[in-house]
């Protein structure tokens, strides 16, 4: 693994409060090492892990994803209900999903115009609005 890539786990994992095991360096480092956001999928990170050599297995993956979108660091995007996408960007954007080859990138986010939303029903306050854009081939 490279040294920042590592770094990187490891500090992220900290600010979530999230114990350090060697699993979820692993898996951090791959979701955060490079510093950059990404979309992924339980198995697209399974498969990147496997490439890079680690030994977990999907379950792993799934859990430990689980364990960071509770810690506040990891947002889960559901597209059809069957199929969950996780983003290492947790602030508040839109998103296209590409419905040929299934995927989920961010859309600008200063192109939407979110003008009202209905009233939350009493006693409940709106959590977040997600945002999914379908996209398919024209024609
Ligand atoms: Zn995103």
């Amino acid at each position: 693994m490279h040294p920042t890539y590592e770094e990187n786990a490891n500090r992220w994992l900290n600010d979530a409060g999230l114990r350090p095991t060697r699993q979820r360096v692993t898996l951090a480092a791959l979701l955060v090492g490079d510093g950059q956001h990404r979309h992924v999928t339980a198995e697209s990170l399974f498969e990147a892990a496997k490439t890079d050599g680690a030994s977990v297995s999907l379950a792993t993956v799934y859990n430990t994803l689980r364990a960071f979108c509770d810690a506040g660091v990891l947002q889960e995007i559901t597209v059809d209900g069957s199929k969950s996408y996780f983003d290492t960007n947790v602030h508040d954007h839109p998103h296209f999903y590409w419905e040929g080859d299934s995927r989920v990138t961010d859309a600008p986010s200063d192109e939407l115009v979110i003008q009202s939303l209905p009233e939350p029903p009493e006693g409940m306050e709106i959590a977040s609005v997600d945002v999914v854009i379908r996209l398919r081939k024209k024609g």
